[in-house]
């Protein structure tokens, strides 16, 4: 009751005028409910029913009555300029009629998985580094495909042409303590990378959902289009999410261990090998639309085999040199287009379940592979990730422990959903067909 006090207390003091209650669908969506003053006690207490009937994954007509229960802990105050009074965000628990928890929210998903580790005194944590570029608008206001700028990798400005929006989108950042790191201009012309400070997975999926809409809101009111799409120009680099990955016991990185010549322990590689045996499986959550596998293509920094190393690269995960508090494992193969709650679970879900039966990971692969020839990528042992949304599907529809992690409910939601979209896409006649063979046969 405590809780509720103090936050109710705190929107008043703070003048707030309007809550904005926000869950995710299982694509990532974000689906938000607007809530005036007079509300807040009841909302604040007691949460807020809603149909949830026409909400992709959410439950049939006949049974649509959800309930929507704010975290507390997840209150900011949003920094859009063009809101008509001060406005707060609230992440919500879903809950069915009957007061159980709703099994299709992605969030309910994290924190069964982030649950396993917090019982023996454990903590996930997650650094993500998210890609994205900034395009210019026409001069209807609608996005296009042309690149704000021509710079590349840490180019500064008068090239970096995005400085000032970038600027800004770390005040944003600062301003609602999400401890931003850096930002810099990415290697292609107008795309840029925003880093903030590692977080525990659920709270980092909360905030996710704020930094992209900061990107996009900033972005937009210096009149450019700012997208998150994995790869939107063909023949430069797509937009990834690298995911760092640390399990800490109190103050101790269990994944650090300074006698293995790695400097990882052997729960670290045990967690490594669980990843890199199911990671093919759980391709469909980490990188989710049709577009996600054309960023996943030799010679873009993005990796399509998989293997780890130290410093290279091409590999799906790179263990960095760093300290013992700063030993970690980047996960490259995501793009941050899908649903960030599913995308940690089914990662840590991977990583516990490769602890539990002690996996051990295979040696390190230091070349680049991309410049191997497939025999030797064969004779080295190195396997590839799925190659399109349809492959991926078909490692996901054989993986048991997808399905364990997920839950059936959302497993088959989430198949249903995305089949529906890969059988739209593999019927679609594209512009490049056309070309090929219109004139020719
Ligand atoms: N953009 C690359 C990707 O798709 C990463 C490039 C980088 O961070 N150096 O993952
Ligand atoms: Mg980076
Ligand atoms: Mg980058
Ligand atoms: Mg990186």
């Amino acid at each position: 009751m405590q809780d509720e006090e103090a936050v109710l207390e705190r929107l008043k003091k703070e003048g707030i005028e309007f809550l904005q209650l926000q869950f995710t669908d299982l694509m990532g969506n974000v689906k938000s409910l607007t809530v005036p003053k007079n509300r807040f006690e009841d909302v604040i207490y007691n949460g807020i029913m809603f149909d949830g009937s026409s909400i992709l994954g959410f439950k049939e007509i006949q049974n649509s009555d959800m309930k929507a229960v704010p975290e507390l802990s997840s209150y900011i105050l949003l920094s859009n300029e063009n809101y008509a009074g001060k406005t707060v965000r609230f992440v919500c628990k879903i809950f069915n009629p009957d007061g159980t928890r709703f099994e299709g929210d992605p969030r309910y998903i994290l924190e069964r998985q982030v649950e396993r580790l917090a019982k023996e005194n454990k903590t996930y944590y997650v650094g993500p580094e998210l890609e994205y570029f900034i395009f210019e608008q026409d001069e209807d206001g609608n996005p296009t495909v042309y690149p704000s700028d021509l710079g590349g990798y840490f180019d500064r400005e008068p090239l970096d042409k995005s400085f000032t929006v970038k600027q800004e989108i770390l005040q944003k950042l600062e301003a609602v303590n999400y401890y931003p790191e850096a930002s810099h201009h990415e290697v292609a012309y107008g795309q840029h990378e925003i880093d903030v400070k590692y977080s525990t997975a659920v709270e980092m999926a909360d905030r996710i959902i704020i930094i992209k809409s900061i990107v996009k809101e900033t972005a937009n009111a210096y009149g450019y289009h700012a997208t998150f799409m994995p790869k939107p120009i063909k023949g430069i680099n797509g937009n990834g999410m690298h995911v760092h990955q640390s399990i800490f016991s109190g103050d101790e990185n269990l994944f650090y261990d300074e006698r293995n010549k790695y400097g990882l322990s052997e729960y670290a590689m045990h967690y490594l090998g669980g990843i890199l045996q199911y990671v093919p499986g759980a391709a469909p959550v980490l990188a989710s639309t049709v577009n996600s596998y054309k960023r996943l293509i030799p010679g873009f920094e993005a990796p399509v085999y998989i293997a780890w190393a130290n410093k290279n690269r091409s590999a799906l995960i790179r263990v960095p040199h760093a300290s013992p508090k700063g030993k970690r494992m980047e996960l490259r193969f995501p793009d941050s287009a899908g649903n960030q709650y599913l995308q940690f679970a089914v990662i840590l879900g991977m990583g516990l379940e490769g602890i539990e039966n002690k996996i051990e990971p295979p040696e390190p692969v230091e070349k680049n592979i991309f410049e191997m020839s497939r025999e030797e990528r064969i004779k080295n042992g190195i396997k590839s990730m799925p190659g399109s949304l349809g492959q991926a599907l078909d490692a996901f529809r054989e993986s048991t422990l997808m399905k364990k992690i997920l839950g059936d409910f959302m497993y088959d939601e989430f198949l249903k959903a995305k089949e529906k979209e890969w059988e739209d896409f593999r019927s679609h006649v594209t512009d490049w067909e056309i070309k090929k063979y219109l004139d020719l046969y």
